[in-house]
């Protein structure tokens, strides 16, 4: 045991956090994120594990190049950002720091470096990369500032001293040189090929819709250098739990409720469970009137965090938002918006294992109504409308499957004697912009149900309906996103009839899943239209490009 080791324990054995006494572990259930987390718990819809600790980011300086700013981003050549940001930082800190010249750019014009944060013996490994699009500065400022925080205020939150003591952080900050140096600065690099559409994840099933906006996918994956180095980055490190790839867009501002906050791309339909699971508990654990808002997109392209993904790893392309547009939006609040968000995220990805074995907490709502002192509910109506009343809602935490089923009880009058009235059920459920759902026959699922009721008589119709989810995607702040409940109508054979509703017991099941792909979903195609005898695979779709499966 060498003896830095030995006093850096002894360092963590002394230390206080949030004024509990040292009780000689790092636990991350002391800190004081724990009581947000209970408080999360109680909401429906969503749970966390216990022991996660979110990091209250402290204030992040701009990089405007005005008074306290960390770089001045406009006119900064890649250069620039090495010697003025990493090299400084690597120089603090000679036994933890090292860096690694991979090579020359696709340009052949700038060197491109990788530095190494290595513990005395790490447990596990992470995997950063920023600047991919030449513009888009922001992702490597946020993450610079992220590490230096790892690198010198570790002793202020259990996640940062677990990074700094236990996990080995590899990051490329600096992965389209050429594109940065450009004036203005491109999204390309110097043979107009977008970076991050040159993997091998489903390239040659990709078309470019857009070149003028977005650049060529290249001539073959990895025909770039620049995705080579980070190909060969991850063979390297075959055992890395996470590699997140930082992006960011410019945003109008935090002001509005509408405003994008915050992204997470990942695969569809592949293993993305792990990081969408992350991700939505970071966006719970930090939103608030500067981080409002966190879309999920379900990007199939030939990216690295759908490589990285593809591999097994818990892979992501995480975005942040600068403050508005203008030449000067790489303020303070977009540096710590960028930081908190995705500080967190690693923070959370580094107390995974992989493959991850990480799961939502599953949950159960169940409605209950019988006919007594209520008024009747009575339809005599032979289109559907919702059953009153019976509307199920919650917001989808992660990966997993919702199920959707009960029991109601009904009674006919009016269709004559002898003449059976037809009472029809269909339950459905649905969630808005379902990430997991590309195809809209599974975005909802809607399984009608019938039985011919003898007037006077009673009647209990068993429903039932399923869909794969992932999270939520779009917006999260205006409310609940997932809906089941149960349409009714009698129907036109027999006129007059009219349908009562005596009782019903509906139940909405999460049962979640790590892995997406593990869902396996099929329906008989012996109903409606379809030829029978064969069963139809739902889910995983055969071709995620397709809309229809
Ligand atoms: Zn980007």
């Amino acid at each position: 045991m060498g003896l830095i080791l030995d006093l850096a324990r002894q360092f963590l054995r002394d230390y206080n956090i949030d004024g509990l006494p040292a009780s000689g572990v790092y636990e991350p259930e002391k800190s004081a994120g724990r009581a947000l987390f209970e408080a999360i718990d109680n909401q429906p819809g969503f749970g966390v594990a216990a022991g996660d600790s979110i990091w209250q980011t402290p204030t992040m300086p701009g990089a405007n190049g005005g008074p306290g700013d960390i770089i001045a981003v406009n006119g900064q050549t890649p250069e620039g950002y090495i010697a003025q940001l990493w090299e400084p930082l690597r120089q603090a800190h000679p036994g933890y720091i090292t860096r690694a010249l991979l090579g020359k750019d696709q340009s052949g014009t700038h060197d491109m470096w990788r530095y190494e944060f290595t513990p005395p013996n790490p447990q596990k490994t992470i995997l950063l990369t920023c600047n991919a699009h030449g513009f888009e500065r922001l992702s490597q400022i946020g993450v610079f500032l992220f590490l230096r925080e790892v690198a010198q205020n570790w002793k202020s939150h259990a996640g940062l001293a677990h990074l700094r003591w236990n996990v080995r952080i590899v990051v490329v900050p600096i992965v389209n040189p050429w594109g940065l140096a450009q004036s203005p600065p491109t999204r390309w690099n110097s043979r107009l090929v977008d970076l991050n559409r040159n993997y091998d994840y489903r390239w040659t099933e990709y078309v470019v819709t857009n070149p003028s906006e977005t650049g060529s996918k290249g001539s073959a994956p990895f025909s770039e250098v620049e995705a080579q180095y980070l190909r060969d980055m991850l063979d390297q490190y075959p055992e890395a739990v996470a590699w997140f790839d930082m992006h960011d867009v410019n945003g109008p501002g935090p002001s509005g409720a509408e405003t994008i906050t915050h992204i997470l791309y990942a695969p569809n339909p592949l293993n993305s469970g792990a990081a969408i699971n992350i991700g939505r508990e970071v966006f719970e654990s930090i939103k608030g009137p500067d981080d409002n808002l966190l879309c999920f997109g379900a990007a199939p392209q030939p990216s690295a965090g759908n490589y990285a993904t593809a591999r097994g790893l818990i892979g992501a392309t995480p975005e942040a938002t600068t403050d508005g547009s203008s030449s000067s939006r790489w303020t303070s609040l977009a540096t710590t918006r960028a930081v908190k968000f995705w500080g967190n995220l690693i923070i959370r990805a580094s107390y995974q294992d992989r493959p991850s074995a990480r799961v939502c907490a599953p949950f159960v709502m169940q409605a209950r109504w019988a006919a007594g002192s209520d008024p009747s509910i009575l339809t005599s109506a032979t289109t559907y409308a919702d059953i009153p009343g019976l509307n199920l809602m919650c917001r989808v935490p992660g990966a997993g499957l919702m199920i959707f089923d009960g029991v109601a009880t009904v009674r006919v009058t009016g269709a004559g004697t002898g003449n059976p009235g037809r009472v029809f059920l269909t339950p459905k459920i649905g969630i808005e912009q379902n990430p997991v759902a590309v195809a809209s026959a599974v975005r909802n699922d809607y399984w009608e149900v019938y039985d011919d009721v003898q007037s006077g008589r009673v009647s209990v119709i068993p429903f039932k309906a399923v869909i794969p989810v992932a999270g939520n995607n779009g917006p999260i702040s205006g409310g609940p996103q997932l809906r089941a409940g149960l349409w009714w109508r009698t129907s036109t054979e027999t006129p007059g009839a009219t349908i009562e509703l005596l009782r019903y017991q509906a139940t909405l099941e999460f049962r979640p899943s790590d892995h997406v792909a593990k869902f396996q979903y099929y329906r008989s195609t012996g109903f409606m239209s379809e030829s029978e005898g064969a069963m139809k695979q739902i889910f995983p779709y055969p071709n995620p490009f397709a809309e229809t499966p």
